[in-house]
């Protein structure tokens, strides 16, 4: 079931990405496993899948270490200073990057690893209450004091649009991200200011936000099922 799904989905980015003109090999699959157990990872694994998204940093961090470190994990919850540790420790990126504080207890613990970090810093391009993610207006800032922190790459911008019913309403938001990256790009705020990575689309509407120039996919629902 989890291989035919993915295979699936896969065919479906291929898909969205030839119909825009795009190489399917610029956009990535995060496969989020979130409260689905290790078993269903080792499926998808099998079936050729090495990134996993994770909301929860003990989720992950089990998930980790019973699994070993041929699999990626993207951590995409919001994450506590007091977690960033395990974090440092498991994680191939961060997705979630949304103050300062949090980069720089990152940095502490990279330092000690010796190991540099793929964080992203999350967006809150739609003014939404419910969603954690700094203001567009803030991101400049955030990215130029994280240009200090040398053991973390700023390779990009991560959202999570408002929830909506029609997938077309979440466009102006693809949209909307990554003129923003276009911008800080310019700035020269990444760590390589040529090609960024957009981490936006998820199950409901990942063909949508690749027509808008995503790179990263985040599909959980179309993979491993509800939840
Ligand atoms: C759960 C989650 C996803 C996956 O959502 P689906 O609709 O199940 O594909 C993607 N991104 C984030 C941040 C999530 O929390």
């Amino acid at each position: 079931m989890i291989a035919e799904n993915l295979k699936t989905v896969l065919k479906n980015i291929e898909r969205a990405a030839q119909a825009c003109g795009r190489d399917p090999k610029d956009i990535k699959l995060v496969a989020v496993s979130k409260r689905f157990p290790a078993e269903a990872i080792t499926e998808a694994f099998s079936a050729g899948q090495h990134v996993f998204g994770e909301n929860y940093i003990q989720e992950l961090k089990e998930k980790h270490d019973q699994l070993g470190d041929g699999l990626q994990f993207h951590f995409i919850g919001h994450l506590q200073t007091n977690k960033a540790k395990i974090a440092a420790q498991a994680c191939a990126m961060v997705e979630t990057v949304d103050r300062i504080k949090v980069a720089r207890e990152l940095q502490k613990h990279l330092t000690v690893l010796g190991k540099k970090l793929d964080i992203l810093v999350q967006v809150n391009i739609g003014l939404d209450e419910n969603k954690s993610g700094i203001y567009a207006e803030e991101a400049e800032e955030l990215l130029q004091n994280i240009k200090e922190l040398s053991m973390l790459r700023a390779v990009g911008l991560m959202t999570m649009p408002p929830f909506t019913e029609n997938p077309e309403d979440a466009r102006p938001f693809f949209r909307g991200l990554r003129n923003l990256g276009n911008t800080l790009m310019k700035k020269n705020l990444f760590h390589n200011n040529d090609k960024i990575e957009l981490s936006m689309g998820m199950s409901g509407d990942y063909h949508i936000a690749i027509e808008e120039g995503s790179t990263i996919v985040r599909v959980g629902t179309a993979i491993f099922g509800q939840r």
